[in-house]
């Protein structure tokens, strides 16, 4: 994570000083629900071309062995300014009770659910107002960008990234009223959110990351929620390959920008699981290739030669290590590799 001060400038405003110590990137109310209590928490950030991935428990989780506590990805020091700290949290103690709500009603089947035009189910609701909840999602969305770059140096396209800073920053500060009534959101990137009919959560299967590889509409999985975003108007190519998600989530009928009332997509829990299954594999195929790709480059062996070493030599080292993160062990791997090859 990049070291602020406050006597930076808020992300958000670009105004204020970043005066606000202890800003979460992601809500920890829309995480609370199924991660269970403060201080429970395990979280994992994975950035695969960078070869990180940064695991965090919180402080009362069994798994937390670590006596020194460091701060989750999810939080950080001097983000925000106090302004729009408060603005932030206005917008999400608006939707987050209603959001927790709408899920108990779809998972215990106890609200009807219709069917798009595609055939894609959905939900129909007035509370928390559509408007607002737009900009929620919009906010966490920028947010996970906000991260992505922070923490691992990720670059999202940045016209995009300043097109939904201008809006929460600008939308946010008006009056709750006035954002109900706004008009603007027919005009600002189309949202498309879905979450799924859970029968039982894995916690340790949620994701909080926007989706690895570029596509249009954007994928951001936050927690129980999938949210599509579109930077442009029409879905990419191989977006079925991008995204793991079938075409047919694309659905005109569930943009809730141009929605009568608040709607959000139920997604089927195979497809929901197909996806994460993949995002995991295919993180982790990444993850690993970063690092062949370092014997690669220091030893000119064949990929599939280094990969074979880099295996061998994890399985190596697994015993004996001290390294404390998955990107410590795999650097390890690597040097071993190479300086048995150069001998
Ligand atoms: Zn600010």
């Amino acid at each position: 994570m990049i070291k602020r001060s406050e006597e930076d400038l808020c992300f958000l405003c670009k105004v204020n000083k970043a005066d606000k110590a202890g800003s979460h990137f992601t809500p920890i109310g829309i995480i609370k629900k199924v991660v269970g209590k403060r201080g429970y928490e395990h979280e994992v950030t994975i950035a695969p071309s960078k070869g990180e991935v940064n695991q965090y428990f919180g402080r009362d989780n069994l798994k937390n062995t670590d006596p020194t506590i460091r701060q989750s990805d999810n939080v950080a020091d001097h983000i925000f300014c106090t302004a729009c700290e408060e603005n932030l949290g206005k917008i999400e103690s608006e939707c987050i009770p209603y959001l927790h709500t709408i899920f108990d009603k779809v998972s215990q089947a106890a609200t009807p659910l219709h069917t798009s035009r595609s055939g894609n189910s959905f939900i129909k609701f007035s509370n928390p107002n559509k408007n607002v909840l737009i900009l929620f999602f919009y906010s966490i969305i920028w947010r996970q960008i906000l991260n992505d770059f922070l923490s691992h140096g990720l670059q999202h396209p940045k016209d995009f990234f300043e097109t939904l800073r201008k809006i929460v920053s600008t939308e946010i500060s008006k009056p709750l009223n006035e954002i109900k009534k706004s008009e603007v959101f027919k005009d600002t990137p189309a949202l498309i959110i879905f979450t799924c009919k859970f029968e039982d959560i894995d916690l340790t299967s949620l994701i909080y990351n926007p989706n690895p590889y570029p596509a249009n509409p954007e994928v951001f999985s936050i927690g129980i929620y999938e949210t599509l975003i579109f930077k442009e108007p029409h879905i990419s190519q191989h977006y079925e390959l991008s995204t793991k998600l079938p075409a047919s989530v694309v659905d005109d009928d569930l943009i809730i920008n141009i929605a009568e009332q608040g709607i959000i997509g139920v997604m089927d829990l195979e497809v929901w699981n197909n996806r994460n299954k993949w995002f995991f594999a295919k993180t982790a195929d990444d993850f690993i290739t970063t690092y062949v790709n370092k014997i690669v480059n220091a030893t000119r062996l064949p990929f599939s030669a280094a990969e074979a070493l880099l295996k061998a030599e994890t399985h190596l080292i697994g015993g004996t290590t001290k390294a404390k993160t998955y990107a410590d062990f795999f650097t390890e791997a690597v040097e071993s590799v190479i300086r048995k090859y150069k001998s």
